[in-house]
């Protein structure tokens, strides 16, 4: 289903902008990025690479994650940035957060001896 990000509302297949705001929508991989309410974004990536690193990562640490492309879509408003999206189940959102951050402390804790 393509949705808005500006409105978090969802359209019919076809439907290539909002009709609230005339944002470029964002089309939805069915099969394993499953876009519903209790999901929340916890990062934004402008390479799919480094989305799958984070959803491996956050996975090894046994949260959900799921990525959001719009790579598939014509982009003509956003840009080349911002088109990988992770998103989690609100119930880990804190944890997930919470390891993110852990992550980005990772290589300080390394340098340590
Ligand atoms: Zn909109």
């Amino acid at each position: 289903m393509p949705f808005c990000p500006n409105c978090d509302k969802e359209f019919d297949h076809g439907v290539k902008v909002c009709d609230e705001c005339g944002a470029q929508l964002l089309e939805l991989d069915e099969d394993n990025t499953p876009y519903e309410e209790n999901l929340s974004l916890v990062a934004t990536f402008d390479e799919m690479y480094k989305a799958e690193m984070l959803v491996t990562n956050l996975e090894s640490a046994g949260i959900t994650a799921y990525i959001l492309s719009q790579r598939d879509s014509v982009v003509t408003g956003l840009g080349n940035l911002a088109i990988v999206k992770v998103f989690v189940n609100n119930e880990d959102l804190d944890a997930a957060m919470e390891f993110i951050a852990s992550l980005d402390n990772t290589t300080d804790e390394d340098n340590e001896e």
